[in-house]
């Protein structure tokens, strides 16, 4: 089973380990940047990005961060999408900078911010349950970023290469199909290198 790190600083990141377990990896709680090494992807969950930032703001953790989601798997929800994102509007704050898209917090009015939504996506097997807290909304992705599933014309799952960002909550649904779409990516990534192909290829 590939190892998959979960960022467990704050929020959700219980439901998430539940949900690799399912998709067939093995979860690590990773608390400090010694804790990336030698895992295959790693999850940034939902929770505060404020807090989870100031965090990561000491003892160089941010730098290890980034250099770990530039080259290996990574799939941030809500806060953690707004960590992957290289730009964070509403308030503005600094980030991972490495998902070519633009996250507006907290952009949802305040009736609407929370809610549970069923649409289909480019997932195959039917409609997919979104759980939406306090979420985000990527005003704008680039090129390179595909749109798997959208809420109102804004992308809402989304992936780009070995990363993949959801402003909703996968974790706390029962339906595994976004996991284990992380978990064939990671998987994939692994298997490419092994047999040295080129990852985009693999990926
Ligand atoms: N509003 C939170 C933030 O800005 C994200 C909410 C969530 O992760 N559920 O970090």
């Amino acid at each position: 089973h590939p190892l998959v790190g979960v960022l467990a600083i704050q929020g959700d990141y219980a439901a998430h380990a539940r949900a690799l377990i399912d998709s067939g990896a093995e979860p690590v709680m990773i608390r400090t940047a010694e804790e990336l090494v030698g895992l295959d992807g790693l999850i940034i969950p939902g929770g505060e990005s404020t807090t989870m930032l100031r965090f990561l703001e000491r003892d160089g953790f941010l730098g290890e961060l980034k250099k770990f989601v530039e080259t290996k798997p990574a799939f941030g929800t809500c806060a953690g999408c707004i960590l992957l994102a290289k730009e964070v509007l509403h308030p503005a704050q600094p980030s991972l900078s490495v998902l070519d898209a633009a996250v507006e917090r907290n952009a949802y009015g305040r009736q609407i911010d929370s809610t549970i939504l069923s649409a289909e996506t480019s997932l195959p097997g039917g409609p997919l349950e979104m759980v939406f807290i306090r979420a985000p909304r990527m005003t704008k992705v680039g090129d390179d970023v595909e749109v798997l599933a959208d809420r109102e014309g804004f992308p809402v799952l989304v992936r780009q290469g070995h990363l993949m960002a959801a402003t909703f909550h996968p974790e706390l649904s029962a339906d595994r199909r976004v996991h284990q779409l992380f978990v064939d990516i990671v998987k994939r990534n692994l298997n490419g290198r092994r047999s040295s192909q080129p990852v985009e290829e693999a990926v």
